[in-house]
């Protein structure tokens, strides 16, 4: 992949990767890089190299991005659900229990969170979207707590006691309890 990135959109053909894995591999650890072909049709398999034409192969960067911001996979999910024991992790409830179970990503997608098992976690369908929206909430709440200390320092009682309200409501509803508002 070394060898690829180096060369992106390029149409390369298989020797000329090889020659260098070999020379580079040599160098690098005083050994002989053993089948390259194989290694080199395996990156194409797991569909990080486009096939052009019978030995023939292209990198294109985006490729890899869209790779790493897909879903998880089938066998991923499995293994996430497994882990978590067939079980929502916040309420703990099953499938058995007659709710849905997803697979979330713990950092979300547009936010670099990868399909990796260790970024995915078994939630309930109502979990999942509370989930979602709590961290929209999550950032008015942040929103409310500077302004309230902003009015709290210009001594402004108006706008000080209307912030205190809607934060009020944030923590009467037990909403976003993880940001904290000194009062
Ligand atoms: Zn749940």
């Amino acid at each position: 992949m070394e060898f690829f990135r180096a060369n992106p959109g390029r149409d390369i053909k298989h020797p000329e990767v090889v020659d260098w894995l070999t020379e580079e591999y040599r160098k690098r650890t005083g050994k002989v890089f053993r089948d390259p072909d194989r290694g080199i049709r395996k990156l194409a398999q797991e569909g990080r190299l486009i096939k052009v034409a019978k030995g023939i192969y292209r990198y294109d960067p985006e490729l890899e991005v869209k790779r790493e911001l897909e879903d998880f996979t089938q066998a991923q999910k499995d293994e996430i659900m497994k882990r978590d024991g067939y079980r929502c992790v916040i309420c703990g409830r099953r499938r058995e229990d007659g709710i849905e179970l997803q697979i979330d990503h713990i950092v979300p997608k547009d936010q670099g969170g990868k399909a990796e098992v260790s970024n995915g976690e078994t939630l309930c369908a109502q979990h999942n979207f509370q989930k979602k929206n709590y961290k929209q909430t999550e950032s008015g709440k942040r929103f409310f707590i500077r302004l309230y200390e902003a009015a709290k320092s210009k001594n402004d009682k108006q706008l000080q006691d209307f912030c205190a309200q809607v934060l009020e409501v944030y923590e009467r509803n037990n909403v976003n309890g993880h940001v904290i508002w000194n009062k």
